[in-house]
């Protein structure tokens, strides 16, 4: 925290004091002003200005010290909300929340599907202001509007290119320019994958000390970093494309140009792909085989899965085989000792995939004799792409001491 705030400037100062009392429960002046380095004088008038805003409150006494006893300080959650918007081919979700992460409201409606750029953000934003006046806060109290993207970011204006090869994407266009010109608030637009990492991380479940991996499962697979208690953005924000990552260099063709990736062999649609051979299985679970069903036909396959049926259970269990040998590679990648499986897909049988990936991670890991690698599923649903993304407003707003969230609202 002392290097963090060495020549800080006044609102970094600001954003690095409330972090500090927001992870510390409560805390007293006298505490912040050990653990931040600042002088009495200058926590003073910091915890002054923060009171002011309404984003701190004064809590009751604590413990003496030395006679007097000190006012404890905590952060308040609930002067100011963000909200956080997932947009991908099948749905799109939004989330109201305070600024611990909580969730206020929550409203998820049809995706992009085939819909051009410019009509999908204009339904977007009616729909967001819908959900304004349904959570009922005051909209001054708004600090931001964060947008997770399915597929690939463009450079400069954050742009989604084309969430996959066929004739569901979306051409070129500026998703954050077009909504900052519908919407007057700040936005944030960041890859699925690192909104449900840094959604993680703020829903508290994570020391700030610890690096950790998010695998978010929808249509592919997206991997989110959290180093030192920041994303890792690489250089264009598309960073962790693991379903790409190739596992069989004969395998099937992928509608990246690549052969025996990952997303081809594992993701949902080759899941159901393999479903379909299985012609007593289509009938009885009427799975549909079109594009456009792939997640619902994947969640029946999943949950049947989930209760036992062992003809779903092997085809998850191949899915969860393949995850698992891909996540052995980043695991010995990046000396990872927690990976999280978050998104729409684990929603069903992740319980499945955290069962295989946690075995095979820690039966070959390279470091596994030094320390083990926890797998566990997000407890933050299937919304978690929407709730990081307004987390992603929360981290950019509220601790911009850290580097890369100042690049990301610049
Ligand atoms: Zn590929």
């Amino acid at each position: 925290m002392g290097k963090i705030l060495k020549g800080a400037t006044a609102q970094d100062t600001h954003s690095a004091i409330l972090d500090l009392i927001r992870s510390s429960g409560t805390v007293t002046r006298v505490d912040l002003a050990e653990r931040s380095g600042l002088t009495g004088a200058s926590i003073s008038r910091v915890v002054k200005q923060l009171l002011a805003d309404g984003l701190i409150i004064e809590t009751g006494l604590g413990d003496p010290t030395g006679g007097k006893r000190a006012t404890l300080l905590q952060f308040n959650p609930r002067a100011r909300h963000a909200v956080g918007i997932s947009i991908d081919t099948p749905s799109t979700s939004y989330v109201v929340t305070d600024m611990s992460g909580r969730v206020i409201e929550q409203v998820s409606s049809r995706g992009i599907g085939r819909d051009a750029p410019a009509t999908a953000v204009k339904r977007i934003t009616a729909e967001l202001e819908d959900l304004i006046v349904k959570a009922n806060i005051e909209p001054a109290t708004l600090i931001g509007v964060g947008v997770a993207l399915a597929g690939r970011q463009g450079g400069g204006g954050m742009r989604l290119l084309r969430t996959d090869a066929s004739k569901y994407a979306w051409e070129p266009f500026a998703v954050r320019d077009t909504l900052s010109a519908a919407i007057d608030h700040p936005i944030v637009v960041e890859n699925d994958s690192t909104c449900a990492a840094i959604g993680e991380f703020w829903a508290g479940r994570i020391p700030s000390a610890n690096d950790f991996a998010t695998v978010y499962m929808a249509a592919g697979f997206g991997l989110g970093l959290v180093t030192n208690g920041d994303v890792y953005r690489g250089s264009s924000s598309n960073v962790g494309e693991i379903g790409h990552m190739i596992l069989d260099v004969n395998g099937p063709h992928c509608w990246c140009g690549g052969q025996g990736c990952l997303e081809s062999l594992a993701a949902p649609a080759a899941v159901v792909k393999r479903a379909e051979q299985d012609t007593s299985l289509v009938n009885e679970l009427a799975l549909r085989g079109r594009r456009t069903a792939v997640r619902s036909d994947f969640a029946k396959i999943a949950r049947l899965a989930a209760a036992g049926d062992p003809r779903c259970v092997r085809l998850i269990e191949e899915s969860a085989t393949y995850l698992a040998k891909a996540l052995l590679s980043i695991t010995n990648l990046l000396d990872l000792d927690q990976i999280i499986l978050a998104g729409p897909g684990f929603s069903e049988a992740g319980d499945i995939y955290v069962r295989i990936a946690g075995t095979e991670i820690n039966r070959l890991s390279f470091v596994r004799a030094m320390h083990p690698t926890r797998v566990e599923q997000s407890k933050l649903g299937p919304s978690a792409a929407a709730l990081g993304a307004a987390s992603l407003v929360l981290h950019s707003q509220l601790t911009p001491h850290q580097k890369s969230t100042r690049a990301l609202t610049s």
